[in-house]
């Protein structure tokens, strides 16, 4: 495959990332929060990072719930207040994490990319509008 922007030979399932502006091998999905592109080459640094990731936020979760036990953040109220704020934000961000590792589980048994799943929603969609249009029998 030729890509037109990088003007170079890339493997076939290589894509052009616009955020990146050069192609990346075996390409799963662009990252918006790590601003870079997750392929082949990092796709289980990621896999892995967010894995940590959910280690860290369940640790701090346990290590909270301790500090509450045993009174330690009980001595003075912004600590308290402070300490809620992040164990609440925490217990979101444990929920979206566990449901992107559930996802990219989900994936890896069956083979697939992100980027495979955006081309099927796309193609989802678009049967959807064909269909409303009367384009389709
Ligand atoms: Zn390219
Ligand atoms: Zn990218």
């Amino acid at each position: 495959m030729f890509c037109t922007v990088c003007s170079a030979y890339v493997n076939e399932d290589a894509k052009h990332c616009g955020a990146c502006n050069r192609c990346a091998g075996g390409f799963d999905h662009h990252c918006n929060w790590l601003n870079n592109c997750i392929g082949e080459a990092n796709y289980w640094d990621f896999y892995n990072l967010i894995c940590l990731y959910l280690v860290f936020m369940i640790v701090f979760q346990v290590v909270s719930i301790i500090g509450f036990i045993d009174g330690t953040i009980m001595e003075k109220t912004w600590m308290v207040v402070m300490v809620v704020i992040f164990m609440f934000m925490n217990l979101v961000a444990i929920g979206f994490d566990s449901e992107l590792i559930h996802l990219h589980r989900w994936m890896q048994e069956y083979g697939i990319g992100t980027f495979d799943v955006v081309l099927f929603e796309r193609e989802k969609v678009e049967m959807k509008m064909l269909v409303k249009s009367g384009q389709k029998a």
